[in-house]
């Protein structure tokens, strides 16, 4: 029997489709990996978790998972409680 090789993994057509979305998305957004002054996600009512590096963000035109101290224009102060 011939020795079976494991091919070496390659995106597949559905990683550059979402590849693509995801870029658009991101770029609508002016999303980077680095914090606008004060301003990151940690500190952004949308993001869902703040205890965590990572968490999901609940923006309605966002809806991904996004870092801690990653920022977006559509960054919003979390609201006083009372
Ligand atoms: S809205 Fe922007 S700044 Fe706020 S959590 Fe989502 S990606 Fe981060």
């Amino acid at each position: 029997m011939a020795d079976y090789e494991i091919p070496e993994p390659e995106p597949k057509e559905i990683d550059e489709k979402l590849s693509i979305e995801l870029r658009h998305l991101a770029d609508n957004a002016v999303l980077t990996g680095k914090p606008y002054n004060d301003e990151q996600c940690e500190n952004c009512r949308y993001f869902l978790e703040p205890y965590k590096d990572i968490s999901y963000c609940w923006h309605q035109k966002l809806r991904i998972l996004v870092g801690a101290d990653w920022w977006c224009q559509w960054w919003d102060a979390i609201p006083e409680e009372g």
